[in-house]
């Protein structure tokens, strides 16, 4: 039985599909720059996730969306524009630094063993369907037009405090210093942003006459609307996404549908690095491809994040990074001493299954792995659970390298140290290790 936190009750619940198939959505990058190891976190929690669901046996229709439409820094829709930051930056159109960062951001998800999307979901695809729901909630009374946009009246939507449980009198009142002349209430947001004669903003499209984009929050609802239709089951993104975006998305579909836009919502804390937030000025906006000039593989950092649980709060270190990576070559160590030796199953495998059943407990599932007897079979179970490419990376080895450990214990057996040194480097340079037991020599990977 799965059971997973729902951020909606605040409450660890028995998850029960809606339907044949599981629907599930994720919130995906904007596309403006390459991610850190930070912004990573959540696709990797949300790997395992849909790996889980598969192996209970259900079928699965996940969609990731891809920010390419410029929003703002801030969730208030001030500040400015990412992706038209992106292209200054870089003397490039808003398309071409869109294009370049969902190929960067496609090579880390790769290279991170992360389970394909059904759909990927480039935001500007859906202009149109963003129009129609805009329309809707015109039609549907839920919005108001300023010299700036179209704005959401969230007084509207009655629930619209519910989700995030927020505190809408507050809102207004320490937003009083800086609110709009033309905005009704603190927690009103653009579901339509008009673009002003003069003002720069390449990414535009001609609706209700005058030139324009959509909103952030828009292009989830309606990707939702038109991939999945709600309600969904689960929705994921990280925490911060809990007080506007998320609710946001909400008041939207209800305005748009009337209904719920989904039933679980599922949330990932954010990492800190060496104990701080992680900043450009700081210096600690580590890439994937930084690890790897450390030495370090995605997969390394992978089991680091699985080695947390999605509601932790993590602080990242090379110490414990690297503690990550020592863990992951002594699993794979231990398959390869499967391929030489019959290790039977305790059959313990049920138990992790039953760990990340339990609100995706994989630290736990970790501890258990650690200490099992795990036979070849358990270990490619285990593999396909977290997606580690712990068998891929350790095929068997050659005959030739048989006949090397078997000439070394020959030699050793003769006493003859120097030699059987000589073979034991040879070996090391392909990469493997010989280490003498009370059963006879195995072989281990060196890295
Ligand atoms: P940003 O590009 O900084 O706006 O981040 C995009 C998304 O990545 C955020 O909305 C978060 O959900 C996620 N994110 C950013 N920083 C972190 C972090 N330190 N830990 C976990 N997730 C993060
Ligand atoms: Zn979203």
């Amino acid at each position: 039985m799965l059971k997973l936190y729902n951020t909606a009750s605040r409450k660890v619940e028995e998850f029960k599909p809606l339907g044949k198939m599981v629907k599930i959505y994720t919130c995906g990058p904007t596309v403006y720059s390459v991610a850190h190891i930070g912004n990573l976190t959540a696709y990797i929690y949300w790997d395992l996730l849909v790996r889980v669901l598969k192996k209970d046996g259900y079928a699965v229709k996940r969609v990731l969306n891809l920010t390419d439409v410029g929003h703002m820094t801030s969730d208030a829709d001030t500040g400015e524009d990412k992706l038209e930051k992106g292209a200054a930056r870089e003397g490039k159109s808003v398309y071409e630094v869109a294009d370049k960062y969902i190929a960067e951001f496609m090579k880390d998800y790769h290279a991170l063993e992360l389970v394909e999307p059904d759909v990927l979901a480039r935001a500007t695809d859906y202009i149109d369907e963003d129009m129609e729901a805009v329309d809707l909630m015109i039609k549907n009374g839920f919005t108001y037009e300023t010299k700036d946009g179209i704005y959401y009246d969230t007084s509207k939507f009655a629930e619209y405090a519910n989700f995030a449980r927020l505190d809408l009198s507050g809102l207004q009142a320490g937003a009083r210093v800086e609110f709009s002349d033309e905005k009704r209430n603190a927690s009103d947001f653009a579901v339509w942003k008009f673009i002003k004669p003069g003002e720069k903003h390449a990414m535009r499209w001609d609706y209700l006459g005058q030139p324009g984009y959509p909103g952030w929050h828009l292009e989830c609802a309606t990707i939702i609307h038109k991939e999945l239709g709600e309600p969904i089951d689960i929705h994921t993104g990280g925490v911060d996404h809990i007080p506007v975006h998320h609710t946001n998305e909400i008041a939207e579909t209800y305005a748009m549908t009337g209904r719920a836009l989904s039933q679980n919502w599922l949330h990932c804390n954010f990492i800190t690095i060496d104990g701080e937030k992680i900043s450009k000025s700081l210096g600690n906006t580590y890439t994937l491809a930084e690890l790897s000039e450390k030495g370090f593989s995605p997969l390394d950092y992978k089991m680091w994040v699985l080695s947390g649980h999605f509601q932790g709060t993590r602080n990242f270190t090379f110490e414990s990074l690297e503690a990550a990576k020592t863990r992951r070559l002594n699993w794979r160590n231990r398959i390869a001493l499967c391929y030489q030796k019959d290790i039977p199953s305790d059959g313990k495998f049920d138990e992790i299954l039953a760990a990340v059943n339990n609100n995706l407990n994989s630290p736990e599932a970790f501890a258990i792995i650690d200490n099992a007897s795990l036979s070849l079979d358990d270990w490619q179970k285990v593999d396909q659970l977290f997606g580690l490419k712990l068998l891929d990376q350790t095929p068997d080895i050659s005959p030739e390298q048989y006949d090397l450990i078997h000439k070394r214990e020959v030699t050793r057996a003769k006493k003859d140290f120097a030699g059987s040194d000589e073979i034991r480097d040879s070996l090391a340079e392909q990469g493997i290790a010989v280490r003498d037991t009370a059963d006879g020599t195995v072989w281990e990977y060196l890295e």
